[in-house]
């Protein structure tokens, strides 16, 4: 095959890191569903990123991936350049009183290495399934504890260069940063308590159990669904409005936490946030109260 008909030309610069044209997402999704990313960059390192922000053609849309274990990629894919942050961006560094973890360390990772340390402070991430850019920019948080509560700063990528924002930069609310538009998180430092190791790896032990008994932790899912109104929760609604257990083709809302939606096995993205819309017209129906979402959802939907 010549090389002409082998790949469409990369309007991208050129990077050290690896550049995949129509590459599937799908895989690399919690929910295993959503269409190819027209352009997937996995940067080598902070400047390699900085390289691709800065010269990229401006009208393409980005899309930052982390473990996508809050997102719906819908099934005609991602347009433009989809940034995958990995090895280069996977660092964990141990201090006297917090952990400094680059963005493409999962949570998990950073709550076993303070524990480690005999830091606490950090456990409640032990359960959340996502990477630390992921978690800075939905300001993750669980069992009563959130990032805002424990990050110092965060390193952002920009077309400018790396910056670095404090906490009451990045204007934390319930699960959502102001990132600035365009920007990557690529490192973030977060606080802790020197305490005693085997009580912090007990404390991570109890809400691992807790998860395990309330959230289908192994399945498709895509984790809470939708925020919790002021004075609510999203899964009470939900559940007084009979949607427990609902299906639409493939999906369905979780019997065992119903602010979960399930792939079944079979189901597209549409399948999934078609249920979605359908939870809030009958929440909305039996409250009064439209539920917002909380999983992010992006791309095109099928042509
Ligand atoms: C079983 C299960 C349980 C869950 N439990 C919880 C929970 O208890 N608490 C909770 O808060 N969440 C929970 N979640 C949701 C999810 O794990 C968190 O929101 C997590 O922080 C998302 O991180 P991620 O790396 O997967 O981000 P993704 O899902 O990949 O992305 C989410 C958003 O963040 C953006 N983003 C990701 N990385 C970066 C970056 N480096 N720079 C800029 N933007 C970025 C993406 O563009 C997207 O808009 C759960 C999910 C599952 C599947």
């Amino acid at each position: 095959m010549s090389a002409a008909m082998s790949a469409p030309a990369s309007p991208l610069p050129a990077l050290r890191g690896r550049v995949q044209a129509g590459a599937p997402l799908a895989p690399q999704t919690w929910f295993r569903v959503g269409g190819p990313a027209e352009w997937l960059v996995r940067p080598a390192d902070a400047d390699d990123l900085v390289t691709l922000l800065r010269e990229m053609p401006a009208e393409m849309p980005l899309t930052v991936l982390g473990a996508a274990s809050n997102l719906i990629i819908r099934d005609g894919g991602l347009k433009g350049v989809v940034v995958k942050l990995a090895r280069g961006f996977s660092e964990i560094v141990v201090e006297a009183d917090g952990v400094i973890a680059g963005a493409a360390a999962l949570d998990v990772t950073l709550a076993e290495y303070a524990a480690a340390a005999g830091l606490s402070g950090l456990e409640f991430l032990c359960g959340i399934p996502g990477a630390i850019g992921g978690a800075v920019f939905m300001n993750a948080g669980a069992y009563g504890a959130e990032v805002k509560d424990v990050l110092d700063w965060a390193e952002i990528a920009t077309p400018e260069g790396v910056k670095r924002l404090s906490n009451a930069e990045l204007g934390f609310t319930y699960r959502h940063s102001q990132l600035p538009e365009g920007c990557v998180v690529i490192k973030a430092r977060f606080r802790a308590q020197p305490g005693d190791s085997s009580a912090v790896t007990a404390r991570m032990n109890e809400i691992r159990a807790a998860r395990e008994a309330s959230q289908p932790v192994r399945a498709r899912t895509g984790g809470s669904t939708f925020k919790n109104p002021p004075g609510q929760k999203a899964w009470a609604l939900i559940d007084a409005a009979g949607c427990r257990g609902l299906t639409l083709g493939g999906a369905q809302v979780s019997e065992k936490h119903c602010n979960f939606l399930l792939n079944l096995g079979t189901a597209t993205a549409a399948d999934i946030e078609e249920l979605g819309e359908e939870v809030r017209r009958r929440v909305h129906e039996s409250s009064g109260i439209m539920l917002e979402w909380e999983i992010r959802r992006v791309g095109e939907l099928r042509a």
